[in-house]
C-alpha cells in the first residue's frame, strides 16, 4: 500500500489506463533523454567482484540475425534466454547487455531470494487474504524453480535457507504485527521476537521488535549470475557485452520483423525481449508513463575478525526495515557486513546518482546509529544499483502491441525469484508453448506523468519520507 502512495505521490494522479504501450518519439521527449547510459560508470558491487572472473563475452561488431533477442543480461533475460534454448534448442538465440554481463541490479542486491508477490499486501487488503495466499504461492513456485534450476545446472551459489529479520521501532510496532498476522493468513511461516530475545539477536535499542521469517532464501548473487551466464552460453546462447540497444525499429518483414540498433552493429530479430529494467525508459521513452527507476545503494565493512564477531557480541541474521523507505542488513560470507539504503528518484529516468560519496556518508551514519556494534568498523566498500517500480508494484509482463515485441520488467525488490520466473514465463509466450502459470502475468497498471512532475513529486516523496 505504502509503494502505491509513493508512486501516487509522484505520480499525482492515478487510475489504470489501458491501451497501447509504446510511446510515440515526441511523446517520449517529454520524459527526457531517451538514449540508454552508456556513461553509467558500474562499480561493481562485492558479489561481482566476489564471482571472479565473468565467463568471455565479446562486444557486437557485425549485423546478425536472429529468431529471439533479448535485450538485458541479469537474471531475467538470462531465465528468458536459457528457457527459449530449452524450448527450442534449433533458434537462434542472443543477449545484448549495454555494460558487463550481469552488471545490473541482478549483481548487486541485498542477495534475498523471497517466495513472496511484489504488491501481495495490498492484494490483501482490496482483493482478501484468499487471493494474496494464490500469488504468493505463484512466487512460491517461482523460487522452487529457481532453486532447481541452481541445482540442475550446478550452479555453484551458496543458495541456502537462512531466516529474515523484520525490523521495526516504537512507531513501526503496528505495521510489523499487521504485517506478521497477514503473513500468517497467506501461510509464510514467522513469529515475532520481542524483549531480551530480541535485543541479544540484533544488538541495538533502536528497534522494539522483530518478525523472524522463516521463508527467505540467501544466495550469492554474484556467484548465480555467473552461473545464468555460464548455463546460457553451454545452451548456444549468443551474449555480446558493451552492446546497447539504441533503438528497436519494427518493420513489415516476418524474418526481420524488429531491428535492433547498438553501436557497432545491428540484430535483425524475429521477436525481442525487453528485459531491461529499470534502465528500460532510457530507451526511447519505452513504458516512461508505466514505471519510474529509484537508486539504491549500499555499503559493505571490511571482513570481521573472530574477536570483532566475538566482539559485535550478535547472532548473524539478514535484517530489513518494516517501512517502504527501508534498510537491509545483512552479512557475506567472508563475514563483511552490508548495510543498503534507498537514494530516490534521479531526475530524467537516469540509474546514476549524482552525489554518491554524500550519500554513502549518509548510510554509514544510519548503519551506526541503527547498529551501535558496527561503530568501530571500517567500511571498504560501496556500489548503487536501480531498481524499478511500477505504478501497482506489480511487474509488467507480456507482449508489447507491436508485432514481435515482449517485456518483463518492474520487479522492485523481489526480482531475483519473480525476475527469474517471469522471464521463463515470456519465453514460453514467445514461442508459443504453455505453462500452468502463464496466466499470472501482467501488462501495466497506472499512469506516471513526465517530467518535471516527476521529480517534483518524487523529490517531495522522499524529503519527508526518509
Ligand atoms: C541494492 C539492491 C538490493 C536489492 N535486494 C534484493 C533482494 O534482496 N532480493 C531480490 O529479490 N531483489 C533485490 N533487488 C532487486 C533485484 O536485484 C532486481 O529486481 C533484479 O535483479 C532485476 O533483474 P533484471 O534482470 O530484471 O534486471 P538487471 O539485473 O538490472 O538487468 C538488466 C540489464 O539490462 C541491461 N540493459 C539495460 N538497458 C539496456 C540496453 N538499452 N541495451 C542493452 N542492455 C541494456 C542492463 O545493463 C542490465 O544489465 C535489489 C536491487 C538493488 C539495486
Amino acid at each position: 500500500m505504502e509503494r502505491r502512495k509513493m508512486i501516487k505521490t509522484i505520480g499525482i494522479s492515478g487510475g489504470v489506463i489501458a491501451g497501447g504501450l509504446i510511446l510515440s518519439t515526441a511523446t517520449a521527449k517529454k520524459w527526457g533523454p531517451n538514449s540508454p547510459q552508456v556513461d553509467d560508470p558500474r562499480e561493481p558491487s562485492f558479489w561481482e567482484k566476489d564471482a571472479g572472473q565473468m565467463p568471455e563475452t565479446t562486444q557486437l561488431t557485425s549485423d546478425i540475425q536472429v529468431d529471439m533477442a533479448v535485450i538485458g543480461s541479469g537474471i531475467t533475460g538470462l531465465s528468458a534466454a536459457c528457457t527459449l534454448k530449452e524450448l527450442r534448442p534449433e533458434l537462434k538465440v542472443c543477449v545484448l547487455e549495454s555494460h558487463r554481463p550481469c552488471s545490473g541490479a541482478s549483481s548487486r542486491n541485498s542477495a534475498h531470494m523471497k517466495g513472496e508477490y511484489h504488491s501481495w499486501e495490498s492484494i490483501y487488503s482490496s482483493e482478501g487474504p484468499e487471493v494474496a495466499f494464490e500469488w504468493n504461492k505463484f512466487s512460491q513456485r517461482g523460487l522452487e524453480d529457481a532453486i532447481n534450476f541452481t541445482k540442475t545446472n550446478n550452479i555453484d551459489c551458496n543458495l541456502h535457507k537462512e531466516t529474515l529479520m523484520w525490523l521495526a521501532t516504537r512507531n513501526k510496532a503496528g505495521k510489523l504485527k499487521t504485517m506478521a498476522k497477514r503473513m500468517k493468513d497467506v501461510g509464510l511461516k514467522g513469529t515475532i521476537v520481542t524483549g531480551k530475545k530480541f535485543h541479544d539477536k540484533v544488538g541495538t535499542d533502536f528497534y522494539q521488535i522483530g518478525f523472524e521469517d522463516f521463508n527467505n532464501y540467501i544466495t550469492h548473487p554474484g556467484k548465480m549470475m555467473k552461473g545464468f551466464l555460464q548455463t546460457a552460453l553451454d545452451r548456444g546462447v549468443m551474449v555480446y557485452s558493451a552492446s546497447p540497444v539504441m533503438a528497436v525499429a519494427n518493420s513489415d518483414s516476418k524474418t526481420e520483423t524488429n531491428i535492433l540498433k547498438t553501436p557497432k552493429g545491428s540484430v535483425a530479430a524475429k521477436k525481442v525481449m525487453f528485459a531491461s529494467n529499470a534502465y528500460t525508459p532510457r530507451i526511447k521513452g519505452l513504458l516512461s508513463s508505466r514505471m519510474v527507476p529509484i537508486v539504491l545503494a549500499t555499503i559493505a565493512t571490511e571482513p570481521l575478525t573472530p574477536s570483532q564477531k566475538a566482539a559485535a557480541g550478535v547472532e548473524f541474521d539478514h535484517m530489513t526495515e518494516v517501512q517502504l523507505i527501508s534498510r537491509t542488513l545483512g552479512h557475506t560470507p567472508d563475514n563483511r557486513i552490508y548495510f543498503r539504503g534507498i537514494l530516490g528518484y534521479s531526475s530524467f529516468n537516469s540509474c546514476v546518482w549524482k552525489n554518491l560519496d554524500k550519500a554513502y556518508n549518509r548510510l554509514e551514519r544510519e548503519m551506526k546509529e541503527r547498529m551501535p556494534w558496527t561503530r568501530d568498523l571500517k567500511v571498504t566498500l560501496k556500489w548503487p544499483g536501480a531498481v524499478a517500480l511500477t505504478y501497482s508494484g506489480k511487474p509488467i509482463a507480456g507482449p508489447l502491441p507491436l508485432e514481435g515485441q515482449y517485456v518483463s520488467l518492474g520487479y522492485g525488490g523481489f526480482g531475483m525469484v519473480n525476475g527469474y520466473y517471469h522471464g521463463k514465463l515470456v519465453a514460453h509466450r514467445m514461442v508459443g508453448a504453455d505453462h500452468p502459470d502463464m496466466k499470472f502475468l501482467r501488462g501495466p497498471s497506472g499512469w506516471i506523468p513526465p517530467e518535471p512532475s516527476r521529480s517534483i513529486g518524487a523529490k517531495t516523496f522522499f524529503s519527508f519520507t526518509i
